[in-house]
This record gives structure tokens, sequence and C-alpha cells, in this order.
């Protein structure tokens, strides 16, 4: 088969592992930046064209597509499915798990743990805000945040405020989430690939730090899920349409709530933390779906 593999960087570590597993399963792997594609659209006759050339005759493509880039890059996902391309993530459902607060509502709405979780069109009553969200400590997150940036944990009420009324000043739109203090600076990672969980790991933040990203300094080690986990991991995958995607959940002591699904998870640390060949289950899944 011929893959696409739509990336900005050959050389980050996902993009270079899912250009190896689908070479040693015998494919012709190539990576296209999608922000350089230029997108044809008339009448029946959707085409796409890369230095010059139109792309043809490819039978999947694997979008790898950063946050900053979601509106042109899904726009390159839609024009491929168009083409009648099997894409590993639906550019709907790319677009949904982009949408933080959207995210939340769907995942709420299928009955899935979430910590509690307030959202507010800059309002002046920053104290029923807090409040509703249980009261300090808090977490507060900018809607548009990733890798742990802009998410802040404010320990008392005051502290809670004078950060609200700031980014409301700036127009910059908040989250306000119950603080799941017993998660001890954890977070647990279950990778989905097709109604499966084909790793896990959990991962703990550095002394002093409550977030455990690891681009924030945490560290990974594998995990084997409960039941409770792995069930909240793969419904989580189906109600967003994600086949393969990343699900962040905290251990509470009321089981585990979702913090969100990743629809371009890393495989770096999952692969490390595993020893998984996860690559090659991404693979896999598009070779069933061709
Ligand atoms: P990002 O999408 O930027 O990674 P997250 O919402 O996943 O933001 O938060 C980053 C990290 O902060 C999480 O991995 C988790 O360790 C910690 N964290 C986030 N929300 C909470 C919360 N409500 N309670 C406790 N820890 C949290
Ligand atoms: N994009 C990375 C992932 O989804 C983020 C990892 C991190 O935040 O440390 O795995």
């Amino acid at each position: 088969m011929k893959i696409v593999i739509l990336s900005r960087n050959p050389n980050l570590y996902s993009t270079r592992r899912l250009v190896e597993a689908g070479e040693q399963r015998g494919h012709e792997m190539l990576i296209i930046d999608h922000t350089k594609c230029d997108l044809l659209i008339e009448k029946k006759n959707p085409v796409i064209i890369y230095k010059g050339q139109k792309l043809e005759n490819v039978d999947a493509v694997i979008p790898r597509i950063g946050a900053s880039v979601t509106f042109f890059g899904t726009a390159v996902v839609r024009q491929f499915e168009m083409m009648k391309v099997f894409s590993s993530v639906e550019s709907q459902a790319l677009v949904r798990s982009r949408d933080k607060l959207r995210s939340l509502q769907i995942l709420s709405r299928a009955g899935l743990g979430l910590p509690r979780t307030v959202f507010t069109n800059y309002s002046k009553n920053v104290k029923e805000i807090i409040q509703a969200a249980g009261g300090a400590p808090v977490v507060i997150k900018l809607l548009e945040g990733t890798q742990g940036l802009g998410v802040v944990l404010a320990e008392t009420n005051n502290a809670a405020e004078s950060v609200i009324e700031a980014f409301n000043g700036l127009k910059v739109r908040v989250i306000v989430q119950e603080f799941v203090k017993e998660a001890k600076g954890a977070d647990v990672r279950a990778f989905v690939v097709d109604g499966v969980v084909v790793g896990a790991m959990k991962r703990q933040a550095k002394k002093g730090e409550f977030r455990s990203n690891l681009h924030r300094g945490g560290t990974a080690d594998i995990i084997e899920l409960s039941e409770d986990e792995e069930n909240a991991a793969l419904k989580a995958a189906r109600v967003m349409g994600l086949g393969v995607c990343g699900v962040d959940l905290l251990q509470s002591n009321h089981g585990p709530l979702i913090l969100e699904v990743n629809s371009s998870p890393g495989l770096e640390g999952i692969e490390m933390a595993t020893e998984q060949d996860i690559a090659r289950s991404i693979i896999r899944y598009v070779e069933r779906n061709v």
C-alpha cells in the first residue's frame, strides 16, 4: 500500500517509527507536510497538490497534525477522505478532539467520570465559579493549552480569583476544575488502537510539580489498567470517534476521571515505557481498513 503520513517534521520520533513500521510491513511510506499542500476543489474531482505534483494512488493517510495547524490540517484530511482515502483519524473526530470543552461535554454525556469542571464566558462572578468547581484548590486551564503549558494550580480561593481575573482581563478563555489531589501528581495514558488498549503508562510529575506531562519533566512507567480504567479509556475513544488515540485519566478515590483524549498521541513515551511496537499496531489498523 501507499501510506501518507501527514507530518511537518520527518525527524520526530513518532513520524520515524511509523515510517519504519510501515516499511517493515512492505508498504510505501510517504511523509507529507500538510501545511504545504494545495487543495483543488472542483466538481467531483478533489485533488491535492504537493510540491507541484498531484498526489495519486494513495491508499491511506495517518494524520499527525499539531494543535496550531488544526484548521488547515483538517481540511487536508477531509480532502483525502473526499478522494476515498482511508484516514486513521477521521477529520470530524480530529476537529472534535481539539475542542477541549466540546470533548468534555461529549465524554460527560457518555456517563464517563470527569473532574468537576466549570466553563465561563469571562464571568465577573469569579467567586461563584470557584465555588461551583468545589472551591480551592482548583486547577485553571487555558482552553487552548497543550503539553501542560497554561495549566495552573491555585491553592487558595484568593489565588484562584487573581488568576481567573487576569485571564478574563486578557480575554483568554479558561476552564476551572476541581483539583484531584489523590492523583498525587500522576496521570495515566492509555493508548487505544481500534478498540483495544495497546499500551498504558503512568506518568509521574517531578518533585514539587503537579503536572505529569513528560514535557514538564515527568517520568513514565508501564502499568496494568484496572478493569474500570480500561473500560473508561475504550468508551472515551469510542464516543470521540477515534480509532487511534491517547486517553489521559486521573486515578481518583471514586474511579478513573478522564482528563482528555489526544488524537495525535506521541509514540516515544509509550513505546519506551511499554516496550511495545505501537507503530506497528497503527499500521495493522490501517491495513484492516483499506
Ligand atoms: P495538557 O492538555 O496541556 O496536557 P492537562 O489537562 O492534561 O493539560 O493537564 C496537564 C497535567 O496536569 C495532567 O497530565 C495532570 O497530571 C495534571 N492535572 C490536570 N488537571 C488536573 C486536575 N483537575 N487535578 C489534578 N491534576 C491535574
Ligand atoms: N503530544 C504528546 C502526547 O500526546 C504530549 C506528551 C506530553 O504532554 O508530555 O503524548
